[in-house]
């Protein structure tokens, strides 16, 4: 998944102004990146989004790149040109049917560049102009070009920007002296609060005084009058260097939160609608997924029965061993990578029987996004830490978010919630140091928290190399109270639930060392999370779960962003 900017201007910009726009994009992608000006600069680098030569202009795209379609090099960087050289653009996406067009595109004289997919629209428009005006081009463009495409044209001597939309996101902010075009609208974050959204399927003309919006219909463009989003801003975290990816993406978390309940509303509206649409209309719905995107199934099979929605989640590698599917089956996938293969597998052969494929995915474009019906991104970002963080706060939000369009539920202020905590990391570093040379480690929970206490649990191996047991509270009389001995360390998720607090005064008994994530006023060593919602109080004790888990690492000098024997997407059995 790549980021595409484009700036238009009354008042002359540099072009060191987009491309600190277009770091904001940077979670997208950044194996390589490129941009180009009207006043004659066209600069790409491979590596991320560093600054280009000074150049002064009133129009200019810009393009970070996630490749999916040729290796990673200069020539394959965006903006790609038409062979004349008068048309740029910058794409997000992919064509599929791109090796068609450009057999087609190369029998005329054209004479590509790169490997990639994206090219190719440079060169079709090239030829279509040849012969039609814009509109044209883009309405046989809408017909043609098969998959995923979020598209700005540039082309030179034209004051005006062209843009388009299928699958991929793109918004348009307006600035007091011009309007931006972009992948998301953090690109234009302080900017300006006013927003406009395309839709499926919409070309958009933009000058540095207006915009016109335009809907394919199938056959041809027809005007459409667009609704002015006024977007609220928060401030981010941009500039703070990191030790670790994976403590810079814990602090991501409120962000990619607001990122994801945005798009929820406005980009991905229509596909988080068919996602429902979908499960009123089965019988069964049944989640598959493996490691911690299990544990957010496991919630989100919480909220779903909460909201009157009877839902089941299985381990995706036994999926075939303990699930029925049949043509009234909708199974929901959720994976980070969108390519895990023990849930491809799970997939496999499943449309086949009837039933429907719904996935919540992290990486657009994934194996398992193409396989499925309808598909939500959970706009956590780019993810690079083998043990996830932002990607299981943001499916759990997600998740939450689709319960709740069942029942009408608030949503709480998940991302503020995530902040009260953050601002404990001393404490919690502190705690810890406490906890570097436990062999062992407990988490309790119940109900909404037992997901959390496996999560948390699952962390600590990971990444703390600790062994961790994440359970539910009622559950440790039965066998596991035997290994409590003086000092063991037990993690209690305590939301006011009086049969939590039995539990912990078993482990007391025992000569146990309660560690409290509570938001009761429990005595002891404690984590304080400031919400009893169920949604923020699992979020913010996970947080407070990674928190606590990096610092041991920390503490104990471990390899915390690639731990030992493990991978970050796992593509075998
Ligand atoms: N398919 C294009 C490329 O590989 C765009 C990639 C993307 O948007 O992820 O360059």
């Amino acid at each position: 998944m790549c980021g595409i900017i484009g700036l238009v201007s009354q008042n002359y910009f540099k072009s060191n102004d987009v491309i600190k726009m277009l770091k904001r994009l940077e979670y997208r992608g950044y194996d390589s990146f490129g941009i180009v000006t009207n006043s004659g600069l066209f600069e790409k680098k491979v590596g991320e989004v560093t600054s280009v030569t000074d150049n002064k202009c009133t129009q200019a795209i810009a393009h970070t790149r996630w490749a999916t379609t040729g290796e990673v090099t200069k020539e394959n960087a965006h903006p790609h040109s038409s062979c004349d050289g008068r048309i740029f653009i910058v794409h997000n996406g992919i064509i599929n049917n791109y090796v068609e067009l450009k057999e087609g595109l190369v029998a005329k004289g054209h004479i590509f560049r790169s490997e990639t997919d994206s090219e190719v629209i440079a060169h079709f428009f090239e030829e279509e102009l040849k012969t039609k005006p814009m509109p044209g081009a883009v309405e046989r463009f809408f017909r043609v070009a098969s998959g995923e495409f979020a598209v700005i044209i540039m082309i030179k001597g034209d004051s005006k920007l062209y843009a388009m939309k299928r699958g991929s996101p793109l918004s348009l902010g307006m600035l007091e002296d011009g309007n931006v075009i972009s992948s998301d609208i953090y690109a234009f974050s302080g900017k300006t609060d006013k927003a406009v959204f395309f839709h499926e399927d919409e070309f958009a003309v933009v000058n540095e005084k207006g915009y016109e919006f335009y809907r394919f219909d199938g056959t041809s463009l027809e005007p459409v009058k667009k609704e002015i989003t006024e977007v609220k801003w928060s401030s981010n975290e941009e500039g703070k260097k990191y030790d670790h990816y994976m403590i810079k993406e814990i602090y991501e978390q409120p962000e990619a939160l607001e990122r994801l309940y945005h798009s929820l509303k406005n980009g991905q509206k229509e596909s988080a609608e068919k996602l429902k649409a979908l499960m009123k209309s089965s019988k069964r719905i049944v989640f598959v997924a493996s490691g911690t995107s299990y544990h957010a199934t496991l919630l989100g099979v919480y909220f779903l029965n909460k909201s009157g929605v009877e839902a089941h989640t299985i381990i995706a590698s036994e999926f075939r061993n303990f699930y029925l599917v049949d043509k009234d089956t909708l199974i929901i996938a959720v994976s980070q990578s969108g390519e895990t293969m023990d849930v491809i597998e799970a997939l496999h052969g499943m449309k086949a029987r009837g039933a429907k494929i719904a996935s919540l995915v992290n990486v657009p474009y994934s194996t398992i996004q193409r396989m499925s019906n309808v598909s939500v991104n959970i706009e956590a970002g780019q993810e690079i830490c083998v043990a996830a963080t932002k990607s299981f706060v943001n499916q759990v939000a997600c998740l939450h978010y689709i319960a709740s369009m069942f029942n009408g539920a608030e949503i709480a202020d998940l991302p503020g919630d995530v902040r009260k905590v953050l601002s404990q990391e001393n404490n919690i570093r502190d705690l810890a140091k406490s906890l570097v040379k436990s062999r062992d480690i407990y988490i309790i929970g119940r109900g909404f928290l037992y997901p959390v206490a496996r999560e948390i649990a699952l962390k600590l191996k990971e990444i703390s190399y600790i062994h961790a047991e994440g359970m539910m509270g009622g559950e440790l009389k039965h066998g596991t109270l035997a290994l409590i001995e003086k000092g063991t360390p037990v993690i209690a998720l305590i939301n006011g639930r009086s049969e939590i607090v039995s539990n912990v005064m078993e482990v007391k008994a025992r000569g146990g060392r309660i560690i409290a994530i509570s938001n009761s006023g429990m005595a002891g060593e404690l984590i304080r999370i400031d919400s009893d919602d169920e949604v923020s109080f699992s979020t913010a004790a996970t947080v407070a779960g990674q928190l606590l888990t990096y610092y041991i690492a920390k503490e104990k000098n471990l390899p915390i962003d690639k731990p030992r024997n493990l991978s970050k997407t796992i593509t075998v059995k």
